[in-house]
């Protein structure tokens, strides 16, 4: 709890069971939502307009049986998180290594995947080495499908795509969806061709 007249009220964290017909406190609209983000399955950050804190919302609407166990959370991130989202979101990525390594540390996987394709184009590039790094060599396969996903935006981009290339030359024998990715870059350069 703190005394902000507009988050204050929300704790550290909030749940409802919106299967069953509860839902977050009215106090949430106050929160301004970056990404407008909505409907099931929605992730959002929300931002106090008042104190500045930030928020992961997330909602988790069940596909199967009755709904009964949909729900929403709301969930005050800790400071530490605040300014590695700020860097993250505008750019700034001076140490990228260390930004990312803090910002896996600190963020649920869901939030650090989403606000990683959001970084601005350019400062893509320089989280590139630690991203396609850590593509060749997680042994967690959610971790590795998720950074697919993330990496997929190399393919139209040539300056990207031949530092993709590079970097997955240089590392040797690939994981197979890294390799994946080097095939699907060779189609995009042949078609350019
Ligand atoms: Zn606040």
């Amino acid at each position: 709890m703190n005394d902000c007249t507009t988050c204050g009220s929300l704790g550290d964290s909030q749940y409802a069971n919106t299967g069953r017909d509860e839902s977050l406190p009215a106090a949430m609209s106050g929160l301004k939502s970056l990404w407008e983000a909505s409907g099931s399955n929605a992730h959002d950050l929300l931002l106090c307009p008042t104190c500045g804190a930030w928020f992961e919302f997330t909602d988790d609407t069940a596909f199967t049986g009755s709904g009964n166990n949909d729900s929403q959370t709301l969930k005050r991130l800790p400071p530490q998180a605040w300014i590695l989202l700020e860097k993250l979101l505008h750019g700034d990525v001076s140490q990228p290594e260390t930004l990312l390594s803090d910002a896996m540390a600190h963020l649920s996987s869901d939030l650090f995947f989403d606000v990683i394709a959001r970084v601005p184009p350019a400062a893509f590039a320089a989280l590139l080495p630690w991203l396609t790094r850590r593509f060749f060599t997680t042994p967690n396969d959610q971790e590795n499908h998720a950074l697919y996903g993330t990496l997929n935006r190399v393919i139209t981009r040539p300056a990207l795509r031949t530092k993709y290339l590079t970097l997955a030359k240089a590392h040797g024998t690939l994981p197979p969806r890294a390799k994946f990715l080097v095939e699907l870059c060779e189609k995009e350069i042949a078609k350019s061709r």
